[in-house]
Formats: structure tokens, C-alpha cells, sequence
């Protein structure tokens, strides 16, 4: 792939259209995933293009969903009408693949796989996806309870930093008697036998 646009193009872009404190989180995801790269053997280059666009739709979900009406919905084909497709909180993952690909150049399947599913995670994820998953999880300005310990897991175990992620997340949501991903649960059960 020689259509991407260079790292500071889209640093310039994102700084425009994300809020600036999505903007840091996004640099802050950036190292992050690098430092893991290093340490479980992924590409560097393409790790940081992921972790810069992982939340490259944010912000602007209603206009790109108007702009990209067409792609979103080959997709929603394509994922078979997943339900987490009508979940608010993730349109910014899959109109995410979608931005890449479109306004960023990205043609590179491991890098849009790893933007879509950089919330919820699937079955069958690369340890490329679960990088950015975890990049975006704890990255350095994280703080909440549990973090350090899957910081620590991240660096020596991807499986076991996503199990423990996915366990405090379920549990959280148990507490407050949220709604639990169906995907969240299919993917602890995936891992966990790889754990
Ligand atoms: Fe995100
Ligand atoms: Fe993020």
C-alpha cells in the first residue's frame, strides 16, 4: 500500500476534526500501541497508522453517517445487521473503518479490522487488533480501577490484559444494571480458553 497519507497529514487532519482532548487521547493511544508493538512483535509503522485513526469518525458521527450512508450500509450488510451496529457509542468503530478507508487511503485490512473492533474486540481477534484494543484501554491518562494491573498484563500477556478488561467491564456494568454486549461476553469466552 502506497496511498496512505503521511503520518503528519493525518496528525493535521485529526487535530482539525476531532476535540482536543479526543486529539491527545489519540497521541496518547499512538505510544501506547507502539510500545506494544515492539514488545509482541507487530509492524511499527502500520500499529501507529491504526492508533491514530482508531477514533478517526469521533466527533463527527452524524455528518460522516450522512456523507457515507451507502458504505455504512454495505457494512451493516456485510456484519449481517450486528446489532452493535445500532449501538450509539460504537457508530464511531464502524464509520471509523469506513473514514480510513475513504478519507485517510487506508486499504489495508488489518488496519480497518483494527479500527472497528477497537471497542468491543471478536472472535478470532489478531494480536495487531488486540493492540489497539488495548492501547485505547491504557494508554497513560487512563485511570481507573484495575488499570494498572492490565497495563501490566498487556506487556507480557494480550490474552490475559483482555480477559481482565472485559471481566471489570462486565462487572461494571452488572453494577449498574447496564446493558452487557453480546460480543463483550463471546469474545471474554474466546480468549479465555487461549488464556
Ligand atoms: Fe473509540
Ligand atoms: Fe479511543
Amino acid at each position: 500500500e502506497t496511498s496512505y497519507m503521511k503520518v503528519k497529514e493525518i496528525e493535521n487532519n485529526l487535530s482539525k476534526m476531532l476535540k482536543k482532548t479526543r486529539y491527545e487521547h489519540v497521541l496518547r493511544v499512538r505510544d501506547k500501541a507502539i510500545e506494544l508493538a515492539k514488545l509482541h512483535n507487530q509492524d511499527v509503522i502500520k500499529i501507529e497508522l491504526a492508533a491514530l485513526l482508531h477514533d478517526c469518525a469521533k466527533n463527527n458521527e452524524n455528518m460522516y453517517l450522512d456523507k457515507y450512508k451507502k458504505e455504512f450500509e454495505e457494512l451493516r450488510n456485510l456484519r449481517q445487521h450486528d446489532p452493535d451496529m445500532e449501538n450509539p457509542k460504537l457508530l464511531h468503530c464502524y464509520l471509523g473503518r469506513i473514514v480510513a478507508n475513504k478519507e485517510y487511503g487506508v486499504n489495508d485490512e488489518e488496519i480497518l479490522d483494527a479500527i472497528e473492533f477497537h471497542t468491543t474486540g471478536r472472535i478470532n481477534m489478531t494480536d495487531f487488533e488486540k493492540i489497539i484494543y488495548l492501547a485505547d484501554k491504557t494508554e497513560d491518562k487512563r485511570d481507573y480501577d484495575g488499570v494498572d494491573e492490565i497495563r501490566r498484563l498487556s506487556k507480557i500477556n494480550l490474552n490475559k490484559a483482555i480477559v481482565k478488561s472485559l471481566d471489570d467491564t462486565i462487572k461494571y456494568l452488572i453494577e449498574g444494571e447496564r446493558e452487557i454486549s453480546v460480543t463483550s461476553v463471546n469474545v471474554r469466552n474466546y480468549l479465555l480458553k487461549g488464556v
